[in-house]
């Protein structure tokens, strides 16, 4: 999708502070972090949102297994933390490329 700002980041037209990356995933820091380690874990094929995701696709389970490396990377399998999907407006979703929050660092809130 050319005019998608994650496929530009993924594609490197667009700057990004990269945490991780393999031939399905790229992870990066959010650049409006609302906890103290906060990263986007994204799919490098585009979706919309959740939505596009087919039931035989296992996109899903694969970025949940990153996302889980990356907190344990960080030390925060002890602590806890916190993976994040939002879809369509009222879900909170202002990227129209599918992507999942990564929140940890601090005691986190929760409200809706
Ligand atoms: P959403 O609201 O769609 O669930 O999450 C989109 C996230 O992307 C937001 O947390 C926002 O701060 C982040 N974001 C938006 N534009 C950029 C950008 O250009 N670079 C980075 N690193 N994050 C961005
Ligand atoms: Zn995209």
């Amino acid at each position: 999708m050319s005019d998608c700002l994650f496929c530009k980041i993924i594609n490197g037209e667009i700057p990004s502070t990269k945490v991780y990356e393999d031939e399905r995933v790229y992870a990066f820091k959010d650049i409006e972090p609302i906890a103290p380690y906060h990263v986007l874990v994204v799919p490098k094929k585009h979706y919309s949102s959740i939505l596009d995701v087919e039931n035989n696709d296992d996109i899903v389970s694969y970025v949940f297994s990153i996302c889980v490396k990356l907190a344990k990377d960080e030390g925060f399998d002890e602590k806890g933390f916190r993976i994040i999907n939002n879809c369509g407006d009222e879900g909170g979703q202002s990227v129209h490329h599918l992507h999942f929050h990564l929140l940890a660092g601090k005691k986190l809130s929760w409200e809706a």
